[in-house]
């Protein structure tokens, strides 16, 4: 998978892919990333600066529409002239204003070949480059950034550990947080005791068909209680339904006893 990362700081860009996983698929080539500087695309009068002031006023600088737009058309040249095809290649425009990036999403974007990221700064860009280029929008979350480096690089984390051979084993991509539509089951590690605390037994006891079931019982319970807005459209057998009933049941029980109103369970209270 390549990764063209469209920005004004591709050193952002460049240091956070080189380190850790996405360095070491870097290294073994199952993943590229490629940071291009818009800027090098500004034409000669205006030396490297990609940005003026919106049109009606207001605050802020706006990203021009044509170095962007040359960015994109040199990036597709390339890919052209390394064989692949250029003009099919997606272009993302990471902004607050785009679908929420989701598991889903990066699963199926694990599956193209190249894939153009473009990064904002300041107050965005000229509308008009999105349109010239046909750009899918894509936000990583309800809140604003000072740019798309660190949503590009959420974007290319997550989709590069969907990629064969990315991490170690491929099965901790596939059965982890979302799958399902259930968040993980909690994890543990040596030692057996810490602070007086003890792993669950069960883990203990080298049953594979007792842990699994215990693992997917507490999936279906967190999710229940950290994520209710997940758990109807969770992928459960028969017995795990028999199962979630119950623990609906239970969980309504004891909110009613603490007098609280309802059984998100978000204990920390993030209230929106
Ligand atoms: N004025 C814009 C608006 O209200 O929609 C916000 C611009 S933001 C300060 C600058 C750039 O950061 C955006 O062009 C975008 O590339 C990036 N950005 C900020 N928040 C983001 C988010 N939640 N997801 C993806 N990109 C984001």
């Amino acid at each position: 998978m390549n990764f063209h990362v469209m920005t004004l700081f591709p050193d952002m860009i460049m240091s956070a892919a080189s380190g850790s996983i996405l360095g070491r698929a870097q290294k073994s080539g199952l993943i590229n990333v490629n940071a291009v500087n818009i800027r090098d695309y500004t034409d000669e009068r205006r030396r490297g600066r990609c940005d003026d002031y919106p049109y009606g006023g207001g605050a802020g600088m706006v990203m021009q529409a044509q170095p962007i737009c040359d960015c994109c058309d040199a990036v597709r040249r390339m890919i052209d002239e390394e064989g692949r095809s250029g003009s099919s290649a997606r272009v993302i425009y990471m902004t607050p204003q785009g679908r929420t990036f989701t598991q889903a999403m990066a699963a199926e974007l694990s599956r193209e070949e190249d894939l153009i990221l473009l990064c904002g700064h300041y107050e965005g860009i000229d509308e008009r480059a999105l349109e010239l280029i046909g750009t899918e929008n894509v936000s990583i979350g309800d809140y604003v950034l000072t740019g798309g480096e660190l949503p590009a690089l959420v974007m290319i984390d997550c989709i590069s550990r969907l990629i064969p051979g990315v991490l170690g084993g491929d099965e901790s991509a596939l059965i982890e947080t979302f799958h399902d539509n259930l968040l993980e089951y909690p994890q543990y590690t040596r030692p057996e005791v810490y602070k007086g605390l003890h792993v669950p037994e069960i883990l203990l006891s080298g049953h594979h068909e007792n842990v699994e079931k215990w693992r997917r019982e507490r999936s279906i319970e967190r999710t229940l209680r950290y994520r209710p807005d997940l758990i109807g459209s969770a992928v459960l057998n028969k017995k795990e339904m028999r199962f979630l009933e119950e623990l609906k049941r239970q969980l309504q029980e004891e909110t009613d006893a603490s007098g609280e109103a309802d059984i998100s369970g978000s204990k920390e209270g993030f209230k929106a």
